[in-house]
């Protein structure tokens, strides 16, 4: 149901360069004639005392109208009545500020987007959009370093009562696109926000249509959801909205109400640092895979982790990347933390590429147990004592008159380990001599 625009409010705005830039395209678009404001997250975000992402200005100036306005213009998707604008503040930097044309949807015959689109009025914009927080409108003109919230779609006393909800009939939102239907949990787990009654039962209902997503879609939704502040909650919102099952039935076959993979969400932002910090090394492509280990739980569960991988659409080489940290995870030799040398095995173990991720997914699932020392211990670990020389090659044994056969890799084997365990060069000569003259 419609509410009046019955509420307003005013909100501090920072002064940042993307907010300056941002309200500098308001105040033009303005004077040219044209009702502008900032809408969406960056509203939410404010009224949330968060910085935002970006600003994002809607407008009843027409693309081409707003091209004409501003210098430099990049066309995005002109047909859907979105440009972007460069806007160069005082110290000369370029901002990129996004500027949507107020649209309204046509029908949406395919459950993914509109058939067409059709330019209107500030009003018909909001009510186009998802969610009441994210259809507030703010005019970032309205004070010095405040801007005034206009709302007509109750989306102010939601957020004071922090509740999400549909814009309009639930139902039918969520009939036009589902994606919102992820996008509804994210949202909700990310802002602490519960799901109005409605809002829910509707998703419930519908939560089978998300088979007409694409992976690609579900795969960048989810991977928010994970790596976002709250994975826990948002798995949660996922298994309570059915969603979770779903996506994966596999998974929540084997485990309902993803037990193990809530207990287990803790690990799953400490997985997000380190995605974010870039701590892990080589491989951030394939954090958000940690994550999937993480979630799937351990080598056992892999049919159903399999599935996940496949919902998220993982690329073969992160999928094999899981397989390999879940099974080194599994077969992990370290005990207490000790500086180098270690044992052969426990050498071997850690100078593999995956083995500082097979850490990480330990420490997560075990918080009390000692894997950031390892971690430390291996970041400190010098190449050349992790592959140690030798001092002699398969040529040399040919040298000292044995046969190229199965006992060579042996020998070479065994001078290895002596070497990773801190022999010097004569002793691993000696070792891998001792195997050569056993097999001659
Ligand atoms: P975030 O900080 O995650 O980017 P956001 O609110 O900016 O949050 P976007 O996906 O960038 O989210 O979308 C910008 C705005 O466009 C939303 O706030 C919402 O008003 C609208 N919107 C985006 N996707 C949809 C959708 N699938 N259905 C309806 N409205 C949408
Ligand atoms: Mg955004």
């Amino acid at each position: 149901m419609l509410r009046p625009m019955h509420a307003t409010a005013q909100v501090q705005i920072p002064a940042t360069p993307a907010s300056d830039a941002a309200a500098a395209v308001v105040a033009r678009l303005r004077l040219a004639g044209y009702s502008t404001f900032w809408v969406g997250g960056c509203v939410r975000d404010l009224l949330l005392g968060r910085q935002p992402k970006d600003y994002d200005v809607a407008t009843a100036a027409t693309p081409k109208q707003v091209t004409a306005l501003f210098a430099q213009v990049v066309q995005v998707g002109a047909s859907f009545g979105v440009v972007r604008v460069r806007w160069s503040g005082p110290d000369g930097v370029p901002v990129e500020v996004e500027v949507a044309t107020f649209r309204a949807d046509g029908p949406y015959s395919d459950g993914r987007r509109p058939d067409s689109v059709r330019f209107t009025d500030a009003r018909e914009d909001v009510l186009r959009r998802d969610f009441t927080l994210n259809g507030l409108l703010l005019d970032p003109l309205a004070g010095p370093s405040c801007g005034q919230v206009v709302d007509w779609v109750g989306g102010l006393a939601d957020l004071d009562r922090r509740v999400l909800r549909a814009i309009g009939e639930p139902a039918q939102r969520f009939g036009e696109d589902a994606l919102r239907l992820l996008r509804a949990p994210r949202f909700a787990a990310r802002f602490g926000l519960n799901v109005e009654p409605a809002t829910a039962a509707a998703i419930r209902a519908l939560a089978p249509t998300l088979r007409i997503v694409s992976v690609e879609r579900i795969h960048l939704e989810v991977l928010a959801m994970l790596l976002g502040p709250e994975p826990g909650r948002a798995l949660s919102l996922l298994v309570d909205l059915q969603l979770a099952a779903a996506l994966w039935p596999v998974l929540t076959a084997w485990d309902p109400a993803l037990c193990r993979a809530i207990a287990r969400a803790e690990g799953l932002s400490l997985l997000a640092e380190s995605h974010h910090a870039g701590a892990l090394p080589a491989c951030n492509a394939v954090d958000p895979m940690l994550a999937v280990a993480s979630l799937a739980g351990d080598a056992v569960a892999w049919p159903a982790s399999q599935e996940y991988a496949a919902s998220i659409c993982l690329p073969r080489l992160a999928d094999l990347a899981v397989r390999r940290v879940l099974t080194l995870a599994h077969g992990c030799p370290l005990r207490d933390p000790a500086p180098a040398p270690w044992s052969p095995v426990v050498a071997r173990w850690l100078r593999d590429p995956w083995a500082d991720h097979a850490l990480v997914l330990l420490a997560a699932r075990q918080p009390t147990q000692p894997w950031p020392q390892w971690r430390a211990l291996r970041a400190a670990w010098p190449l050349a004592a992790a592959f140690p020389a030798l001092g002699f090659d398969g040529d040399d044994l040919q040298r000292w008159g044995y046969r190229p056969g199965p006992a060579f890799k042996q020998a070479l084997a065994a001078a290895e380990d002596v070497r990773l365990a801190g022999g010097d060069l004569p002793a691993a000569e000696q070792a891998a001599r001792a195997i050569l003259a056993l097999n001659a």
